[in-house]
């Protein structure tokens, strides 16, 4: 059976060294979050990241807006995400610093990507040489999850809806991720024995939440995979912490 990769364990003890260097501060980092409108999902993950900014003892505010604010009228921060200057871009979405990522120049790196390379290190495994197959193209985390795995020496191959004959390219996969968001769409037919697998996918199905993966079939066959929840959900909170911390660090001396 497969090593179950447990992303809560080790986005705690990413906490804990955040709360660690935040008492060696004059004044604690602050992370403000603008949410337009009230869509119940978001509202939770936005509830998330203040109960984690509690934790780690940062400032926190909450800009709760309504979606019918007219465009003129919102911050200028919510048409674009240029707005935001580069150093205060904890998401690392804006264009200068996902340009940094391409170039290998980065003061901070996305949060779900970098969660996923942390997730790989955490459990020992070399990435240099690797086949990675990324499942997912998109700007938040298939296309810079393959950036960091190539900057680490991994070979990386991109699949995306128009992939043609997908599981041959996942079962040479030896590290596999999937950020596609359909349940359970990777099945123990597509996987390489002893490959690890990365489960970025959130998907409800009924009153549950699942991955992209076939977690019960593919956790038979491969050495190590990530649940969900509990894999890199945590993670990328934890590290949107660290990357708040790092870019505050700076202005705060
Ligand atoms: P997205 O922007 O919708 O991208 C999905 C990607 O999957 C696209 O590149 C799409 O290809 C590809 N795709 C769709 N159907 C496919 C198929 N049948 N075969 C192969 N590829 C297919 O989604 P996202 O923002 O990257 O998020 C992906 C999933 O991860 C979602 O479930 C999301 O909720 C989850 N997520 C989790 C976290 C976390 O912290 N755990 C963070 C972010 C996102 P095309 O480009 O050709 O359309």
């Amino acid at each position: 059976m497969a090593k179950i990769i447990d992303g809560n364990k080790i986005a705690k003890s990413i906490r804990s060294k955040v709360r660690l260097r935040v008492k060696t501060l004059s004044r604690p980092p602050g992370l403000a979050v603008i949410q337009l409108g009230q869509d119940p999902a978001s509202t939770v993950y936005v509830n998330h990241k203040i109960k984690d900014c509690h934790r780690v003892n940062f400032h926190s505010e909450v800009h709760r807006l309504s979606e019918n604010v007219s465009q003129n009228r919102v911050v200028p921060a919510l048409i674009s995400i240029d707005t935001i200057l580069p150093t205060k871009d904890v998401d690392c979405l804006s264009s200068a610093n996902q340009g940094g990522l391409l170039i290998g120049r980065h003061q901070v790196t996305p949060c779900t990507p970098t969660g996923i390379i942390r997730l790989l290190d955490e459990i020992g495994l070399d990435i240099a040489g690797k086949k990675a197959v990324c499942i997912g193209r998109s700007t938040l985390v298939g296309k810079p999850v393959g950036l960091l795995l190539m900057e680490r020496n991994a070979t990386v191959t991109y699949c995306h809806s128009k992939t043609e004959n997908l599981a041959t390219e996942t079962r040479q996969a030896d590290i596999l991720i999937s950020a596609v968001g359909r349940p359970r769409m990777i099945t123990s037919q597509m996987v390489k024995p002893d490959a690890v697998i990365i489960d970025v996918g959130i998907n409800r199905v009924g009153q549950n939440l699942v991955g992209d993966v076939d977690f019960e079939a593919v956790e038979k066959i491969v050495s190590a995979i990530t649940p969900v929840p509990g894999g890199v959900g945590p993670m990328t909170r934890a590290i949107l912490l660290e990357n708040t911390l790092h870019l505050a660090e700076p202005n705060i001396g």
